[in-house]
């Protein structure tokens, strides 16, 4: 059945591989973006692109105003958007903080709330959230982002607890490192040792972070809720 799909930052990199492979599903798809055009390939295969910074509480309404007038109410949400700013804590000023959580965490909040109007009413939805390894592993000069990925998981197992008698799942996928523009700057030195810590011993395609959301947002994934899914090439195992 087709469903109505938001896929937030979804005009390259994970997003533009999650919002292909619910597109490729049959489903009706919508994607945000912030800056840039989406691909051509995107709108001519049919899918939504609606202009949408998350840090704009009033850009998000009128982003679901407009998906909701196309699509009808967001049935499946997937919150992929999100930002780095890496910088040692000495030298992290607190914008650095604040501009990364605003996203990573508050901008989630925003989608979310917004979805869940109609889910509620629907007495249905499933919401992934898309955090990182970071999150549950910490990494050196990223201090903001992992607070802001480790806050997702709190967040979504609180709104599983808050939202399951209404039948609305919230399951997380942490990925490991993956092949898209945030990680182009990587010097191939960091990106060499990155690897030699990855048991399946190289970076993800996004495909295959798109294939783990598809599946928690599928009927298989009926029962899942609260739950965080690496997708990591065993990186963080045992987190
Ligand atoms: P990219 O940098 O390739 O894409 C980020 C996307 O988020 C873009 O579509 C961007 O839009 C959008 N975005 C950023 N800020 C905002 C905003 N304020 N409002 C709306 N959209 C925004 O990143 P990836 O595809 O690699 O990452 C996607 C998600 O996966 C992120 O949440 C990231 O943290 C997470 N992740 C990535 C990993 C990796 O190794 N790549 C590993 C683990 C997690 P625009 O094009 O306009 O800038």
């Amino acid at each position: 059945m087709s469903r109505s799909v938001l896929v937030t930052g979804g005009n390259r990199g994970i997003g533009l591989a999650i919002a292909r492979a619910f597109a490729d599903n049959g489903d009706q798809v919508a994607i945000t973006y912030r800056s840039g055009e989406p691909p051509q390939a995107l709108t001519e295969a049919g899918v939504l692109a609606v202009r949408c910074d998350i840090t704009d509480a009033e850009q998000v309404e009128q982003a679901y105003k407009e998906i909701e007038d196309k699509h009808g109410p967001v049935e499946v949400l997937v919150a992929n958007a999100g930002i780095t700013k890496d910088q040692l804590l000495m030298r992290m000023s607190e914008e650095d903080f604040t501009s990364v959580l605003d996203t990573n965490l508050t901008g989630t909040f925003r989608v979310v709330k917004r979805a869940n109007r109609g889910m509620l009413r629907a007495k249905k939805g499933r919401v992934v959230l898309i955090s990182s390894v970071v999150g549950l592993l910490g990494s050196a000069g990223q201090a903001n982002y992992a607070a802001s990925k480790a806050g997702l998981v709190g967040f979504a197992r609180s709104l599983a607890r808050e939202l399951g008698s209404r039948n609305i799942t919230f399951n997380v996928v942490a990925p490991g490192f993956v092949d898209t523009d945030m990680t182009q700057v990587l010097t191939e030195e960091q990106r060499k040792g990155i690897v030699a810590q990855v048991p399946l011993g190289r970076y993800a395609r996004p495909e295959e972070i798109a294939a783990a959301v598809r599946f928690l947002a599928s009927d298989d994934a009926s029962y899942i809720t609260g739950a965080v899914i690496p997708v990591d090439g065993g990186l963080g195992m045992g987190h």
